[in-house]
């Protein structure tokens, strides 16, 4: 039986910060930066916390309080997403925006760190009013230079999509109109600008980085597993953005979802789950629980003790604690959210052998497309737009060469296939899998030249602090 004190959500968020720079702190050790430098990396550079009204349907006003944390501006625009939930406080922001300067400088997108975060439960507020919030917010943002796309760019987070985005880019632009005023923020439907691939970039992303740490065979092995992910049991907790796409592209890839947790319960069944079933019977019966075969888990979060080799949690952070750590039974550990493991609950687990592929890695997916989008905003033309007509008619010269040469035809699917020019989708999937390969490969070379680190964690973040120090030393700001 626990004996831990509930925290309030204040306290959940202070301690989520706390958690954040203690692992800093700790990384900070394996590198040879000075002090002063170490301390300018590690603090938020600007929060604005801000109040304002809204009239609620029965004639009401409400006080809503609201933040925007710059973590750091070494490189420009600053770059994180906009949370809308009851548990928000300044010290989540903080520690939601020091993970996004980490997170940039690991996976090389040229972006400082920021995030933003409003106290309120969005299924509280008719769409009406969530709109009059998120444009409020926005006027708040433009008011003090805040949002910009040269200077700050957020995205969709728990409880924001590209619903929200596009209210935003509408305000922003209204505002501050301009040629780059697309550019304030990504995420974005379509019809706004956005880009093919990003609404699933985070939980593809997740995937890609599980999918890297498990084809190493001698690292597998040393968890008792096999490479590959074929038939690897997995268990998702957050049936969001993140965990519904991280789940379906793991089962695509071979696994089988054995459990998948959500706030109204959770599901178990050893034979497998069909993810987008699941997601279609939550749309029609607004739960995920009475699904088909499977088995109802209940408190909800238990789900995360039960037997399976991969876990991706990917709700929100304080899932994984002191308390619960010692019953974890997966071998690996995939944070599709941002903080879900404390670092006491970490040390229990790395003494357990487990392998924890952390945050600020795990869910660079998201920003790493968000930038693709914001590049697009500022070139006005689509991936793919330029070449894919040319790369195509090259590569069905080269077959007909082939064929001329063989005297064999190809078949027409084959055709297809080999003679297809990328498109933007194409292009977007591709340069995500590259960077969470790229990325996997820097943190575990920086782990195997550093093994006192004793965590990928810490190698991630021993890797991205160095990156950060160098770009403030070469531009100079510490001479
Ligand atoms: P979301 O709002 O789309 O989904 C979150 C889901 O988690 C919701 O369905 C919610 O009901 C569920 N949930 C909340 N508390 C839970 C609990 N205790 N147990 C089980 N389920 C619970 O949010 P999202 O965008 O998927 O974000 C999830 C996490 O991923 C957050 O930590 C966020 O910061 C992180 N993240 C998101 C993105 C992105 O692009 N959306 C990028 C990077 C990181």
């Amino acid at each position: 039986m626990s004996n831990q004190k509930t925290l309030n959500h204040d306290e959940v968020g202070t301690k989520f910060y706390r958690d954040v720079l203690s692992f800093f702190d700790f990384a900070s050790q394996f590198t040879k930066h000075p002090q002063g430098l170490l301390e300018q990396i590690k603090v938020p550079n600007s929060t604005y916390e801000m109040r304002f009204p809204i009239r609620t349907d029965d004639g009401n006003y409400q006080v809503i309080q609201a933040w925007r944390v710059q973590h750091s501006q070494h490189k420009l625009p600053v770059k994180g997403g906009i949370r809308f939930a009851e548990s928000v406080s300044a010290d989540e922001v903080k520690a939601l925006a020091t993970l996004m300067t980490f997170k940039c400088a690991l996976v090389n997108v040229p972006f400082g760190g920021a995030k933003g975060g409003v106290k309120i439960n969005p299924k509280n507020h008719s769409e009406r009013q969530l709109e009059a919030i998120t444009r409020r917010y926005t006027t708040e943002l433009v008011k003090k230079d805040f949002i910009g796309p040269s200077i700050d760019v957020p995205a969709p987070d728990y409880g924001t999509g590209a619903r929200e985005m596009s209210w935003i880019v509408d305000t922003y632009s209204l505002l501050r109109p301009g040629i780059n005023a697309l550019g304030c923020v990504t995420g974005k439907p379509l019809s706004q600008h956005g880009i093919r691939g990003r609404t699933e970039a985070t939980g593809r992303g997740v995937f890609f980085a599980v999918r890297e740490a498990v084809n190493i065979p001698e690292d597998m092995k040393k968890l008792g597993l096999t490479a590959g992910m074929k038939d690897k049991k997995v268990i998702v907790q957050g049936f969001g953005n993140v965990g519904y796409h991280a789940a379906l592209y793991c089962q695509e890839a071979g696994a089988i979802i054995v459990g998948i947790g959500e706030c109204e319960g959770s599901l178990y069944d050893e034979n497998g789950l069909d993810v987008a079933e699941v997601l279609k019977h939550r749309r029609e019966t607004g739960s995920i629980l009475n699904f088909k075969n499977a088995k109802n888990v209940s408190p909800a979060n238990s789900i995360l003790e039960y037997e399976c080799d991969i876990l991706i949690p990917a709700a929100l952070e304080n899932q994984i604690t002191i308390e619960n750590a010692p019953r974890i039974k997966a071998k690996i550990i995939g944070e599709g959210a941002n903080g879900p493991v404390t670092s006491g609950a970490e040390q229990i687990l790395l003494e357990g052998g487990k392998l924890i592929l952390p945050d600020f890695y795990a869910n660079a997916g998201g920003v790493t497309v968000s930038y693709l989008e914001w590049l697009k905003n500022l070139s006005r033309v689509s991936f793919g737009k330029i070449q894919r007509r040319y790369t195509e008619n090259e590569n069905l010269l080269m077959i007909q060469a082939i064929e001329n040469a063989t005297g064999v035809r190809v078949g027409e699917d084959l055709r297809q296939m080999l003679s297809k020019g990328p498109d933007e989708r194409d292009l977007v999937n591709s340069a995500l899998e590259e960077v969470m390969i790229k990325g996997y490969q820097d943190i575990r070379e920086t782990y195997m030249q550093t093994p006192k680190t004793g965590s990928l964690r810490t190698a991630a973040f021993v890797s991205a602090i160095d990156k950060i120090a160098i770009a403030y030393l070469d531009a100079g700001i510490f001479p």
